[in-house]
């Protein structure tokens, strides 16, 4: 696949991520000394900079603190945050102007940056070559500056896929439309994010494992009647934008002032339960890939499946991880299937 072709694959995402739920303005003055455009790179870099040694926790080789990025005002100004300073036209950002995380490692470059990838006018670049010996990844700012970290730690997690992770792209064109607009499709994907919803709750382990098995069954249902191009495209999405969304929100959470509890859980719920409003069924099945697979992650954490993050990595899917979390019994998966979708029925 061409840089260009992974960029127009990446965009996608954008566009989703783009649609994320708003949080409030955080409404906090820019820094003395800086100009309007660049005081709220600098808080939103801040954040980045000092939960940084909690977020190279999430996820073992992906982000070691410190770690370079940049976020863009489009058409104003990009900050660049690294060790080893980026080429002109990028200048240092005075220290006494900075916060402490960001002292000696902050630099702004104003107007069009030679090797910095945008679209739409706006910078987003998984793989930017302007600080010598390494590349980063760049990102435009969004509302607030949790949501940015997200963003920014979602895009950067995809720059780690490419490196790292089996079969991070699919190049198969092939998506049977027919297969996934069929109204018993949708049904049962519904019922299934509903399980996945309830299964967020509090409860014990054999109530998880049961809640768990009710999804299985009624995916495994699903499956039997979807074209294998679908069932490829969702396990892959889920797979890759799943894994980066998790990720993205537990950085955003972690960076949170003051942090706050549940909002990782909040955040995916939210998602399960939104009215999925897409152009067809192949973004359809691409944006509840989101939603589904953060899931499933928060359930493998939960049932204390340790080694989920290596061998998703290394090639399965979210639904294989979980089906071998809590394998079905021999013949049950039928009536279990049958129960949910009478009991949705009922609804
Ligand atoms: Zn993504």
């Amino acid at each position: 696949m061409t840089e260009r072709s992974i960029y127009a694959w990446f965009s996608l995402a954008v566009l989703v991520a783009a649609c994320g739920p708003l949080r409030p303005q955080s409404g906090t003055e820019p820094p003395a000394g800086l100009a309007p455009a660049v005081g709220p790179l600098v808080e939103a870099g801040a954040r980045v900079a000092r939960a940084s040694p909690e977020i190279s926790k999430i996820w073992a080789g992906f982000w070691q603190a410190p770690h370079a990025f940049g976020i863009a005002k489009p058409r104003e100004a990009v900050l660049v945050v690294s060790e080893v300073a980026p080429e002109s036209p990028f200048a240092a950002l005075p220290r006494n102007a900075l916060p402490p995380a960001l002292r000696g490692r902050a630099y702004v470059a104003h107007g069009v940056i030679q090797g910095l990838y945008a679209t739409q006018g706006n910078y987003f670049d998984l793989h930017a070559r302007i600080v010598p010996g390494t590349e980063l990844t760049v990102v435009f700012m969004k509302a607030d500056p949790e949501a940015t970290v997200e963003f920014l730690v979602h895009e950067a997690f995809h720059a780690f896929q490419l490196r790292v992770f089996s079969t991070p792209r699919r190049d198969d064109d092939a998506f049977d439309m027919p297969s996934a607009a069929r109204p018993e499709f949708t049904s049962l994907i519904d019922l299934e994010r509903s399980l996945l919803a309830s299964g967020l709750e509090p409860m014990g382990r054999d109530s998880l494992e049961q809640v768990v098995r009710s999804y299985l069954a009624v995916r495994q249902r699903r499956y039997a009647s979807t074209a294998e191009s679908v069932r490829g495209e969702e396990l892959h999405l889920e797979r890759i934008e799943g894994s980066a969304h998790f990720v993205g929100l537990t950085a955003g959470a972690m960076s949170a002032d003051p942090r706050r509890p549940g909002s990782v859980e909040k955040t995916v719920l939210e998602h399960l339960t939104m009215e999925m409003e897409a152009p067809d069924a192949r973004w359809a099945v691409r944006m509840r890939s989101y939603g589904t697979g953060a899931a499933i992650a928060i359930l493998l954490g939960r049932l204390n499946v340790v080694d989920w993050k290596t061998r998703l990595q290394d090639g399965a899917t979210f639904h294989e991880l979980l089906a071998g979390a809590v394998p079905l019994r021999p013949g049950e998966a039928e009536a279990l299937a049958r129960h949910q979708i009478e009991e949705a029925g009922r609804d």
